[in-house]
This record gives C-alpha cells, structure tokens and sequence, in this order.
C-alpha cells in the first residue's frame, strides 16, 4: 500500500516492489531508534524499534502498546534533544509527522510561533497568550531572547531598513481565521513603540479600528474577518520615527453588503452605527435598530458573542477623531451607510403579467431620497427604469421584478464600496500620503490566503489568483536567499530545482488565451452566459495540463496548493458588476457631495474605454473586475519587488475558534498550502543544519577518541565527522560554517546521547 502523502515518499523510493531505504531509515533501523509508525492512515504515533525479523519490525509506542510493521509504514523520527526546536530547520527528519509533532509540542506550551528557516510560522493560539506588550518588546529590541516572534521579524526589518536603507515588506499569509490581521497589528504595535514620537504611532494604529469596522464582518469562520486586502505601508525618518503612512486596499467584497450566508453578519459598522448612534445621529439619520433593516436582519444574526456593537461605536467614533476625519465628514460617512441600510427596505409591486414593476411608496424609499439629497421621483426612475435606444430615440422601458431588485442592491453595493474607498483616501490624506516615498518603509500585507472550498466561486477564483503570484514571489525569493548563502559561504552548489508555478500564472494571464481574457471577453457579449463562459474555457484550454473542463459549467485548475474546482455560476455577473447608467446619474444629481464624488469617479473609470452609453450596462464600457483586480495585483508586485521581504505564514489549528485544540490534517493540509513544505523541501535538497565551525567543534568535538594536532575549531570539526564515517557527499565545509544534509546530526547527537 502507498504512503498515506506524496511527502512521505521522499524519505524513500521503492525499487523492484521492494521498499529500498535511503541512508538514514537504514541507519535508524540498524541502530533501532525512534520511528513514526503509521499503523492507520490517518495517524501516526511515536515510538521505539525493539527487533527486527524479516519484513517486521516490533515497536514499542509510547503508550505502552506493542506493534508489528513493515518497514515501509515507518519513517525516522528525531532525537529527542530535537523536541520543540523553534526552527525546523534544526529538525534531523522534515517528515511530516515530525514537522506536527514539533509544532504541537511547541503549541502545546504556547509557544505559537516557530520558524521554517527564512519564514515564520505563527499558530493562532485562540486565546490571551503572554506573549506581548512592552516588557517583550523590551526583550526583543534588545536582543535578550532568540525565541521566534513578529517582534523578531519585525525588529529585522526595522533595523535592516535603518542600516541598508532599503524598504522592507512584511508578508502575512493563511487562511481565514488564521490570525492574519492580529498579526499585522501585532508587527505594527512593535513598529510604533519603536518609531513613536509626535503621536502619529497611534494615529496609524487607529486606522486598524476603522478599517476593520468597514471592512470586516462576522463570518461563519472568523468573528472578525477581513473581507478585503491590505497593504500598511509604514514611513520612518532618519532616526527611525514614524513620519506618515499610506495604505492600499484590494478587492472588498461588496456583495455581502446586500446578501450573505445565513449566520453571518454584513460589515460591522452597520451594527455599530445602528447600536452606539446618539440620539441627535439617530434623528438626522433617521435611524431605527439593526433589525428594521431588511440587509441586515436577513441573515438571522445580529449579534456577535461577547461583543457591545454600541462599545464598538465609541471607539470607532474615537478612532475617527485620532485619525482627523473632521466631523463633517464622519456625518457623511454615516449618512451613506443610512442610505444603505434604507435602500434595502425599499419594496416592488408588480403591475402587469409581464412582472414589470413600480416602486412602492414606503418610508425606505423617502428615507434614502431624503438621505441622498434627491427627489423621491428621481429615486424612482433610477430604480424602475432604464433608458433604451430604439434607432434614433430613447424609450424609457420598465424594470422587471429581478431586474429592479438587481439594481437596487447593484446602487447599494457600488455606493458601500466607493464609500469605503473613500474612507480610505481621507485616512491617507490625513497620514500624509502626499509625502516623498522614503527609502525607509515598512509595508504590511494582510490578504487572503488559497482558498479550497468544497464549492468555489468568482471570489475564490480572483483569491487563488492572487495567491499564485505571491507564491512565485515567495518562491524566488527564498531560493535565492538559501543559494546565496551557500555561495557566500564558498561551497560547491548546482541550482536547486523547485516546483515552479510560473506556468498556472501564465494559465492565468496569457493573452489572448488565457483564463483572464477568455473571462473577459465572454463578458462582453450581452447574450454570453456562464455555461458559454465554462464551454470556450474547455474549448481553448483543454489541452493545458494544468486546466480540466468538467461538467455544468465547472472547471479544474491545478494551483500549486492543490487542485481546485471552480464552479462558473455567477461569474460573467460578478466580472461585469453592472451598475444602471440611471443610478450614477441619479448620484450624480444628487445635492449632498459625497454621491456626487461617488458618481464622479465612477465616470472616470467608465471613460478610458468610451462615454457613457446609454442603452446597456455602463459597466460594458467599465474595466472588468479581473481586469482592475490583475492591475492592483501587478502594480502590489511591482512594489514588493522592490522591497526586501519578510514572510509569516499564519496557521488555522482548528475549524471551531477554540484554543487548545491542534488538528493534524488541518494544519498540515495549511503547511501544504502555504508552502512551509516548500521551504522544507528546499532545505532537504540542501543542507539544513548550518553550524559554524565554532559551535560544531564545541558541540561535539569531546566525542573525538583521538587528539588532534591542531586545536582550531575546523579541525576540530573534520576530524568528528572522519570518526562518525560521515560520508563526504553529506556534508560541505565552508569558509565560516559546516553545512550537513538531514539527518546526519542525529548521528552525532545518538553518539553523545551513549557517551
Ligand atoms: P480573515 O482572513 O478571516 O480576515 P485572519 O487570518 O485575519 O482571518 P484574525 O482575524 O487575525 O484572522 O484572527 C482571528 C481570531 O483569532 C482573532 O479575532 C483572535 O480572537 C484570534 N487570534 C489571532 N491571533 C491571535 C494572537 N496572536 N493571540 C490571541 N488571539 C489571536
Ligand atoms: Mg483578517
């Protein structure tokens, strides 16, 4: 039977049907010492090798059970000097039961954060962990522990920015619920105690508050998730004082604003607004509770456990004030979150067989008016009817029942996103975006990590997209860090190879044929729909290995996390997301500003292509979604390209949001994903242990049986590996290192262990 993971063949290749170990399972059998034992295939537990006859071999397991295996469902586990190392690099064997055992162990004493070589791996503890504040921030900025932390990794960067003068990106990735946003606050909270001065610190760690009442909701996997991209880009002075900062978004996900999973809440300010508001904001507002609001009582949840929405307001109200949104502007701010909420309650009747619509005269519908600084009748015809051109002449046609409720929600959503843009263009404003760049900056990104449903839409589709690019940004830069340091060290190096995603990327971007274009231009036709969206990708690309057309619209990529299938429904929509040319001219008739502003802008990302057209979507002239989401993304490359990176990989230990509980497959099904075995991988081809002759000599230089003539610690260190019959392939002598493969280190260590 195979091994339950292509991971645990490397350990071993099968020749002639018979299981041929590598040097290091001999010797571990030979020597009977600590073996994982996989007696089922979804479990593996520790034990110790007790004899050998033929094909079996007994095991004694820690718990005092007994079992008889073949060889090939074993495979070498570490030393236990090795237990609980901080970097895995450190490990004998990169297998995986002992890479999860590592962690565990780790986890199990909260100790969350571990690193795999150049990356570091944080494990959401669930729970207070005493881990921070300024006594450890103390300890990190002055160099008394080693212990892996986003202190550390924030430290580096600060001070390799201040020394080399080059800007440095701290890149946090990982499922959703992984801990990504605590993370970057976590690196921005050392930032700031160590760059603040004229209270500007506090004024970017505010943001933080306002962003994530605008942009995160409840989720049936995370209380507080973000459903957008960001990027923190933090400005220092000569003296390392936080001078401004500037922050980019990426693709917010509107759609919740009108519909979402039962369960789930809309974005929290509407909960906070509608709980915190005082009583003059309620009346201007014209204000009710959360649960008068059809968008935000349809989802049957309107609370979330052990949070006061109204406690939130007020300190959203303060984060306001720190960051100087003046309050006109907040006024506004609320305002078209009430025109949101409003538009939500108006109703449709239908007036004739044809279920063509008239809008009905509720306060919904007064309210939002009243709210947009326009009249009810504008309102009206914004949202019941649409302007055709019939040869020379405009017809004024009626909406049908789901075409109105469509472009009610589509003024909905257009206006909660540009008012999220909006909120953060004023942040920038207010941080100094207009500044000079400096070559001294730290940038933080949060964004969402691959996503793998069991069904996967439009929005997984752009996430995994994402993602395929910052893995090849991920890979190319750890490969050239782990080969320079062998070439600075001077030893013999052939290039490693390395599992490249270049060609999903190019399935991704190619033009004319890839699935970007494709997608786009089936956009474009008004008749396309997404089963002749699904069938021109199985047309084009059926003989790309990385892509598989299936049935009912659903197609296969191969991304390098996994395989996922995508499910088109929903797609051609999503892409064009149609906004009427009545409702932005409604915005733009509007008497308050901000419409105005919205429908303005909306204007200028229409006219690149050509004017407003008035008998389609104005969105068939608008730049598709993928289109502008690819320009973010390369434009985000581009700026991390020029930045010296600092990678953590954030890791889910449970689907339940609660602390202690470390599931294996889950977190390996993440260390798979995120690419931690990549880097794992690396240092196998390579030489993961890295000692400098200094504190190898010393480490195991009291094992020679025989003197040396000299007593200098390179000596020294020849002469342990010549006793131990170290074969020379295993290890490299470098100018200032030793550099020795896996598992030869356990050698050493079992030797000293008898001594
Ligand atoms: P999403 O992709 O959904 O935005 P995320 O990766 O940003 O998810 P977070 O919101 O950062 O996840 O974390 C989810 C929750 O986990 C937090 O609300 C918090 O309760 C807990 N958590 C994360 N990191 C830590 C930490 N270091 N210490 C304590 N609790 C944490
Ligand atoms: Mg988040």
């Amino acid at each position: 039977k195979e091994p339950p993971s292509p991971y645990f063949s490397s350990a071993r290749s099968k020749r002639n049907g018979k299981p041929v170990f590598t040097d290091s399972m001999d010797y571990v059998l030979q020597k009977k010492l600590r073996v994982w034992c996989s007696a089922s295939d979804e479990k593996w537990e520790l034990g110790q090798i007790q004899s050998i006859s033929g094909d079996d071999v007994e095991i004694h397991l820690v718990n005092g059970e007994v079992l008889t295996l073949p060889p090939e469902r074993l495979l070498p586990a570490n030393p236990d000097i090795l237990d609980g190392v901080d970097d895995l690099i450190q490990m004998s064997y990169l297998n995986e039961p002992s890479v999860l055992y590592n962690l565990q162990y780790r986890y199990s004493r909260d100790l969350i954060y571990t690193k795999a070589g150049p990356v570091l791996i944080a494990i959401n503890p669930l729970k207070e962990v005493p881990l921070y504040g300024k006594d450890f921030i103390r300890k990190y900025r002055q160099k008394l522990t080693n212990d892996p932390h986003v202190y550390a990794i924030a430290d580096i960067a600060f001070n390799e920015m201040l020394r080399d003068g080059i800007n440095q990106s701290i890149i946090i990735s990982g499922e959703s619920g992984a801990g990504k946003t605590e993370t970057a606050k976590i690196a921005m909270q050392y930032l700031a105690a160590l760059g603040g001065a004229n209270g500007m610190e506090s004024e970017v760690l505010q943001t933080n508050v306002i962003l994530e009442a605008l942009g995160n909701a409840k989720t049936s996997r995370n209380d507080n998730s973000s459903r957008f991209g960001k990027l923190t880009e933090m400005h220092f002075s000569e003296t390392g004082k936080i001078c401004g900062a500037k922050i980019q978004t990426f693709l917010l996900e509107k759609s919740r604003v009108v519909r979402r999973a039962s369960g789930e809440r809309s974005y929290h300010i509407f909960y906070q607004l509608c709980s915190g508001a005082s009583p003059l904001h309620r009346k201007k507002l014209l204000l009710r509770d959360a649960n008068y609001y059809n968008y935000l009582k349809q989802s049957a949840c309107l609370r979330i456990d052990g949070v006061d929405d109204a406690k939130r307001f007020s300190s959203l109200l303060g984060a306001l004030d720190i960051v100087q949104i003046s309050g006109e502007n907040q006024m506004e701010l609320f305002s078209m979150l009430a025109v949101v909420l409003w538009l939500g309650n108006i109703s449709f009747s239908v007036i004739d067989n044809e279920s063509h619509v008239e809008v009905d005269s509720n306060e919904g519908l007064v309210n939002a008016a009243k709210l947009l600084g326009c009249s009810v009748p504008q309102l009206v015809i914004a949202l019941s009817t649409r302007k055709i051109q019939a040869g020379k002449e405009n017809i004024v046609q009626r909406l049908t029942l789901t075409q109105a409720i469509d472009a009610r929600d589509a003024l909905a959503k257009s206006i909660y996103a540009h008012l999220f843009d909006w909120i953060v263009e004023q942040i920038n404003d207010s941080l100094g975006t207009g500044r000079q760049r400096t070559r001294r900056s730290i940038s933080i990104l949060d964004i969402y990590g691959f996503e793998s449903f069991n069904k996967n839409g439009f929005e997984q589709f752009c996430i995994n997209y994402a993602n395929e690019r910052l893995q090849q940004h991920f890979n190319r830069h750890l490969f050239k860090l782990e080969q320079e340091e062998y070439l600075d060290d001077g030893i013999d190096w052939a290039s490693v190879e390395f599992v490249d995603n270049t060609d999903c990327l190019s399935l991704f971007e190619k033009r004319p044929l890839g699935l970007l274009s494709l997608l786009d231009e089936e956009s474009t036709f008004p008749k396309a729909t997404d089963l002749s969206f699904a069938n021109k990708l199985k047309q084009h690309l059926s003989g790309n290995p990385g892509f598989k057309g299936e049935q009912d619209g659903a197609f296969k990529i191969c991304h390098y996390a996994g395989e996922v299938s995508y499910d088109t429904t929903g797609f051609l929509e999503k892409n064009r997301d149609p906004l009427h040319s009545e409702s932005i001219q409604l915005l733009s008739s509007c008497k308050s500003d901000l419409p105005k502003d919205f429908a303005s802008v909306m204007i200028a990302d229409s006219q690149n292509k050509s004017t407003l057209s008035h008998h389609l979507f104005v969105d068939s002239q608008k730049q598709s979604v993928v289109n502008k989401f690819k320009a973010q993304l390369f434009k985000l490359m581009q700026q991390l390209e020029n930045t010296s990176p600092h990678f953590i990989r954030c890791i889910q230990p449970n689907n339940k949001q609660r602390p202690r509980q470390f599931e294996h497959d889950l977190v390996l099904h993440q260390l798979k994903c995120c690419g931690v075995f990549e880097v794992v991988r690396i240092s196998r081809a390579g030489y993961p242990t890295r000692m400098t002759h200094q504190q190898f000599a010393e480490r195991y230089g009291f094992l020679l049986s025989h003197s040396v003539a000299s007593q200098n610690p390179l000596s020294i260190s020849v002469a342990v590996l010549q006793q131990f019959s170290i074969p020379p392939e295993m290890y490299q002598v470098g100018y200032t290192k030793l550099f020795l493969r896996t598992g030869q280190v356990a050698a050493l260590e079992n030797a000293k262990n008898r001594m």
